[in-house]
This record gives C-alpha cells, sequence and structure tokens, in this order.
C-alpha cells in the first residue's frame, strides 16, 4: 500500500487510448499532452512493447521522490494496480497485467497508485459538487460502457472488493421491464447486461430491435426535440435501467446522499436525457419506493455536462484519499 507523505510533489496522469495528459504540482499547473502509446496509436506494435513503451513514459515524467497517480479507461484492481484489460490501449489482449508493480520496480522512489478513470471521476465530482452535510457521493458514467463509483466522504474511503474493484455495474444483468429487449447483446458479448442497453452502444441497439434504422446519435436528439413518439418510447426504454438502479441504491443506501451522472449518452442528450429520467424516478413504484419530487431529485442528482469533470484533476486529488482506497 502506498503511503502519502505531506513532503512528496504531486504527480498525475490521464491514460487513455489517443493521448496521455500529465501534470506535476498543484491542480492548476500547466497540463502535458503526449500521443499515447496505444495500439489505437500503434496498430502495429506488439503489445509487450506497447506496455514496456507506457512504463517508460510514465517513469521519465514522474518528479523524483513523487506522489504519483495514474487515472487508466480500464478495469484496474486498485490495491495492486494490476490492470485487467484495455481495449483501446492494447486491443483484445485480455492478460491482466501488474503496471503497478513494474513501476514500482522501476522507480522505487516514487509512490505510485493506479486508478480506473471513473474512481478518478468520482474524486473529481466530490470535489467539485459536494456541499457539506453530503455523507456518501457516487458517479454515473454512461458513455461507451458503464461504470459507477461510490466515495464515503465521511470516512475519505473508496471501498473495493477483494479484487480491488467497486462499481463495475455495467455487466450486470439489467433490469428491465419489457420482454422486447430480450436477449440483446452486450459489448462483453453476454445478453442482458446493463450495458447491453443503456450505453450508448446499447441505445442504438435497443433502437436497431424497434426498428429504427437510422443514425442514431444524430437523430435522436433532434427527433426528441420534435417529440418523435418512436424517439421517445426508445429513450424510455434505455432510461428504465438506470432509474431502477437509482431506485435500487437509495433504498439500500439511504445516505448515498449525491450522485454525478455523466458520460456521453447524458451529455448527448442533455435535458431530453435528465427530463426522462426525473419522470421516471418520480413515480411511486410501491410504499418502498413512493416517487421522488423534482425537488428532491434537484438535491441528489446532478447532470454533468462536457467539461465538467476531470479525471487528470481527479487523479491528482487521490492522493487526498490515500490510504482510503482500500477493501
Ligand atoms: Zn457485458
Amino acid at each position: 500500500m502506498v503511503t502519502a507523505t505531506a513532503v512528496r510533489t504531486a504527480f498525475a496522469a490521464d491514460v487513455g487510448g489517443t493521448w496521455v495528459r500529465m501534470r506535476a504540482g498543484s491542480v492548476g499547473a500547466p497540463v502535458e499532452r503526449l500521443r499515447s502509446p496505444s495500439i489505437l496509436n500503434h496498430p502495429g506494435r506488439s503489445v509487450e512493447k506497447l506496455r514496456a513503451d507506457m512504463v517508460e513514459l510514465l517513469c521519465h515524467a514522474a518528479p523524483a521522490d513523487s506522489q504519483a497517480a495514474i487515472s487508466f479507461g480500464a478495469a484496474i484492481d486498485h490495491l495492486t494496480g494490476t490492470v485487467f484489460g484495455s481495449a483501446p490501449l492494447w486491443g483484445a489482449e485480455a492478460t491482466p497485467y501488474d503496471m503497478g508493480a513494474e513501476l514500482r520496480d522501476r522507480r522505487p522512489d516514487v509512490a505510485w497508485q493506479l486508478v480506473n478513470d471513473v474512481t478518478a471521476a468520482v474524486v473529481d465530482f466530490a470535489a467539485e459538487q459536494s456541499r457539506p452535510g453530503v455523507r456518501r457521493v457516487g458517479y454515473l458514467t454512461l458513455s461507451s460502457g458503464i461504470g459507477m463509483r461510490i466515495a464515503d466522504l465521511e470516512r475519505m474511503r473508496i471501498p473495493v472488493d477483494g479484487n480491488g474493484l467497486q462499481g463495475e455495474v455495467g455487466h450486470l444483468p439489467v433490469m428491465s421491464s419489457s420482454p422486447e429487449l430480450r436477449g440483446l447483446l452486450c459489448e462483453c458479448g453476454a445478453p442482458d447486461h446493463f450495458a447491453s442497453i443503456a450505453s450508448g452502444p446499447g441505445i442504438a441497439r435497443v433502437a436497431e430491435r424497434l426498428g429504427l434504422k437510422t443514425e442514431i446519435p444524430e437523430w435522436l436528439p433532434e427527433a426528441l426535440a420534435a417529440a418523435d413518439p418512436q424517439a421517445q418510447r426508445l429513450l424510455e426504454l434505455c432510461v428504465e435501467p438506470v432509474a431502477q438502479m437509482l431506485r435500487t441504491m437509495w433504498c439500500l443506501d439511504p445516505h448515498l446522499d449525491l450522485i454525478g451522472l455523466g458520460g456521453g449518452v447524458v451529455e448527448g442528450l442533455g435535458a431530453h436525457y435528465s427530463d426522462e429520467l426525473c419522470r421516471q424516478l418520480g413515480q411511486a413504484t410501491s410504499y418502498a419506493d413512493r416517487g421522488w419530487s423534482r425537488a428532491q431529485l434537484a438535491d441528489r442528482l446532478v447532470f454533468c455536462g462536457a467539461g465538467t469533470i476531470d479525471a487528470l484533476r481527479g487523479a491528482q486529488r487521490v492522493g487526498q484519499w490515500l490510504p482510503g482506497i482500500t477493501s
């Protein structure tokens, strides 16, 4: 486990398939942006070489004796820094890679912490949007995939399981009441996952199932603005699993006071998305779920527009949470 000390310089990086953004020092310091040593940028290069290049890049950039927090767009064991695979970085290569161990071996003077980009996002969201009295805060991203993280602000902890994971909800069985959507495949290849319906690719799959043969990202916002009934039905079906999950989470954890929603789906559909989600959450489903008023939802949900949440800034702030990322 990595322990933060007051004397260490902060170093943060946000590693994506296209760019690696890095910053040493405070949150306001300049950002350096380099092309990522990824399969996306170097299709012919071996995964072994790409991983070695990534380690080299980060080890070269980290200041001496720094506290380094690296955000990755991949499932990560937060306890060790093992990366479980990332399509944009390493393609279909699925063998877990202990990048944390590699970095510690190469630069033992640096205190390395590797986090998933949704973890970095919840840290940034908590810092930017939380208010006094908020006990637990969550961040849900709906984009090419779906991920959620919850942080305990009272104890400054982000709990993870024995595999160092938390909130990988995209591949849970989907809560949908629509038999017409049965059997839709997820990006992972399995049917009937949360992401089969509610992610960006999921919305396209639902549209296809409904017989809508059109370019959904371009068509949907305009069709919703024109109150097209097919577009409204599509949105209703794709929002339903999200509403179901939020109801369940609030039922199990009434102290989950604030949740941010972000990612390409939320950004792209804007008020159409937030209005539909709040409409569904407003409906009473039982004595245990009496329906949430608009005022209650405005107090509990934050719909994050493009640029509101920054994984690099979040990674920079991860040091404040150490050693609270723990099982
Ligand atoms: Zn899946």
